[in-house]
This record gives structure tokens, C-alpha cells and sequence, in this order.
């Protein structure tokens, strides 16, 4: 069973030496007396930009020297679970490792809709348990419905509004962006290389684009994509991005703090210094985890799947093949070499 260990807890930005690659050798079968649980094959890994702070010693990180812990799909080689049989696809929590004895399946799902790539169920269709997330304070993975609950729910777009989403190429923002444009609102991106920008105008249908890290004054540059202001701000960056964005809200914007990447890997948060303008221009700023709207699967389904079906909504994922290279994709996140949704691919169907 190859599997990737987390060496020890991490400080700064991770890197791919802070994973091991092991291999050990498994039955394939439930040990006796293991009532209840599953022996999956992991097929898809989910990388999400969340696991950095489980590499910190925190409450619920992962334990070093034991395998990293996310979401993924996976088969049911053997089964003691009455709910799950032989063959069954899963979408759930489980290990980066190529198989997994599922003890505790509370945040585990049958897949119902094989009609779709199954690798969408690590970004796109990713479901969520409230129970099992409850006391989740770090956030999670699940960038559809994280989208559509800080869009829809946090957000209250109304037709013809502005809105800025940073990280806008990625496996959350591409889909604000389109959700945002099917609404008939004005979308502009940032992402962090000209191919990025290019996908976001190209392939994703945002009004406009740029590359924050070829912007020596962010302000400036805000101002040029929003010369009446910016309604509504989906944030996934934080800190310079957030100081500028304060500055070009309009009076009555929201702002949906979705996650602050740039902040993750640092000992020391930097500073945002412009939140006076939330009190002068009655800014709305929420910060949100996807699983408290979990109730809304459902009627996310209903509305995602036929846009899918229908090709009104494109999802770009970044498939890095093998668990090998499963250390370096999840660090790449960090350093944005993601395009689209990072999915380490195990074993293929
Ligand atoms: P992405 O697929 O967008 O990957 C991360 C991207 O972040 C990179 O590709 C890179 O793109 C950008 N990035 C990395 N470092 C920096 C930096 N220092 N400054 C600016 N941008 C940076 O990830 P997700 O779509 O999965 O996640 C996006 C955000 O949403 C994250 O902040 C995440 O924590 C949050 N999240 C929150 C959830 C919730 O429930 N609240 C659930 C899921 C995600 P670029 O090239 O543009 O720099």
C-alpha cells in the first residue's frame, strides 16, 4: 500500500520534503472483528488549500508519521457496512494512500450521478455532512458548493451588480465567475499568470481579467476594472488584495471571505489597514464555511447538474497522475502552479 506520510509538522511554506512516500504491504480483505467499516481503493485525491493548516500542529491536524488525511473518491474492495457493498462508488474522507480502512464513515457517500466525471466529486459536486463538519473551523474542500453558498447565500447578488473575485481561475472562484455572469452580473478575475488570465475571459466568460503580480498598485488597477466600484467581493486571498479592494467597495457592498491563501504559510498575518471604509461605505464583510449550508446540496444539485449536462458551466480541473506526485501537487497551491481544480489521480476507474 503506497502511502503519503507527513513527516512532522510544518512552519512556513510546505514543501515537498515535508512528505514521505512509503510503501507497506495490506490484506485486502477487513480484519475480523471490524464491524461497520470499508476497505476502499482511493481512485481521486482532492487537494485543498485547507490541508496546510492541518500540517501545523493545531487542533484536528494530521499526525506526523501517519498518512495525509482528505476528501476523494474511491471503490469498496470489502465491506462490513450494510449501507456500502462490494463495487460501490464512494466520495468521502479517507487517506493518501492507494487503500483505506474506513472505520468511521459519517462523512461518506454513495455516488449517485455516475453521468459526470467522477474526479468532479472532489471539487464540483463534493457533498457535506453536518454533523461530521460541525465543529469545523478551518474550512473545508468542497469548492462547488463552497461557491454557491458564499454566492448565492452570503453574497445576495443582485442582476446587474459588479463583482471582483481573486483566485478566480482556481477550483472556487472559476465557478463564482460563471455563477456571477449567469446572475447578469459584471465579473472581473485576478490569478496569477497571463495563461489564468486568458482561461478566465476565454473559457470561463468573465467580463474581464489581470494579473495581480504584474500590478505594482493594486488600488490602481482596481480602479481601472471598477471605475463606479466593486459590489460585491469574493475573497479567497486576503491580505494586499483585501487592503485594496476595502478602498473601491461601493456603498451597501458585501464581501464574502471565502478563505485568505496568502496569509496560510506566514508566522505573522499581515495587516489589512483599510477597514474604516466597512463602517463609512456600510460594507457587509462575512466570513463563512461551505459546510454550514449543507442543507442546500440538494437544490445546488438540481441547479448544477443539467448546467453541466447542458455545457453552461465548464470546470477546468489540474490532474496531476500518481500518488507520487501528490506531495508536489498540493504544495503547488501555494505557489499557484494549479490550473483549475488540483485532483490527484490514484488508480484510474
Ligand atoms: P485554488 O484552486 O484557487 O488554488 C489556490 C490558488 O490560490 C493558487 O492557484 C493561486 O492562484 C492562489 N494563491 C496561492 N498563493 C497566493 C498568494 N500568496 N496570494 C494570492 N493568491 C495566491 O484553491 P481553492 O479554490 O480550493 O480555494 C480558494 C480559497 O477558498 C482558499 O483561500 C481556500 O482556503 C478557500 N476555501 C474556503 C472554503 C470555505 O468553506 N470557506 C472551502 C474551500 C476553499 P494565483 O495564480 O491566482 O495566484
Amino acid at each position: 500500500n503506497k502511502q503519503v506520510i507527513l513527516k512532522d509538522y510544518v512552519k512556513g511554506f510546505p514543501k515537498e520534503s515535508d512528505m514521505l512516500l512509503k510503501t507497506s504491504t495490506i490484506t485486502l480483505e477487513i480484519p475480523d472483528g471490524c464491524n461497520d467499516a470499508v476497505l476502499v481503493k482511493n481512485l481521486y485525491l482532492s487537494c485543498d488549500p485547507y490541508m496546510r493548516n492541518r500540517m501545523s500542529h493545531v487542533q484536528g491536524c494530521f499526525t506526523p508519521a501517519s498518512p495525509l488525511t482528505g476528501y476523494g473518491v474511491s471503490r469498496v474492495v470489502d465491506s462490513s457496512n450494510s449501507k456500502f457493498k462490494k463495487g460501490d462508488l464512494i466520495w468521502g474522507h479517507t487517506g493518501w494512500e492507494e487503500y483505506t480502512l474506513i472505520t468511521d464513515l459519517s462523512s461518506s457517500f454513495k455516488i449517485q450521478h455516475k453521468d459526470v466525471p467522477l474526479s468532479y466529486y472532489t471539487g464540483l459536486l463534493g457533498e457535506l455532512l453536518a454533523t461530521y463538519f460541525l465543529h469545523e473551523i478551518h474550512g473545508c474542500g468542497m469548492p462547488g458548493m463552497t461557491a454557491y453558498a458564499g454566492f448565492y447565500e452570503v453574497c445576495c447578488p443582485k442582476k446587474g451588480e459588479t463583482v471582483f473575485v481573486s483566485a478566480a481561475s482556481g477550483a472556487v472562484g472559476q465557478l463564482v465567475g460563471q455563477f456571477a455572469k449567469l446572475m447578469g452580473c459584471y465579473v472581473v478575475g485576478s490569478a496569477g499568470t497571463k495563461d489564468k488570465v486568458d482561461l478566465l475571459k476565454n473559457r470561463f466568460g468573465f467580463d474581464d481579467a489581470f494579473n495581480y503580480k504584474e500590478e505594482q498598485d493594486l488600488n490602481a488597477a482596481l480602479k481601472r476594472y471598477f471605475p463606479d466600484g466593486i459590489d460585491i467581493y469574493f475573497e479567497n486571498v486576503g491580505g494586499k488584495m483585501l487592503d485594496a479592494v476595502l478602498l473601491n467597495m461601493r456603498l451597501h457592498g458585501r464581501i464574502a471571505v471565502c478563505g485568505m491563501i496568502s496569509q496560510y504559510n506566514l508566522e505573522q498575518p499581515e495587516g489589512v489597514h483599510n477597514l474604516v471604509s466597512l463602517i463609512s461605505k456600510r460594507i457587509r464583510m462575512e466570513g463563512f464555511v461551505a459546510s454550514d449550508y449543507y442543507h442546500l446540496y440538494p437544490k445546488y444539485l438540481e441547479m448544477v447538474l443539467p448546467l453541466i449536462k447542458e455545457g453552461k458551466i465548464t470546470y477546468v480541473e489540474d490532474i496531476a497522475e500518481g500518488l507520487e506526485n501528490g506531495p508536489g501537487a498540493l504544495i503547488g497551491l501555494y505557489a499557484g502552479r494549479n490550473v483549475g481544480k488540483q485532483v490527484v489521480v490514484v488508480a484510474p476507474l
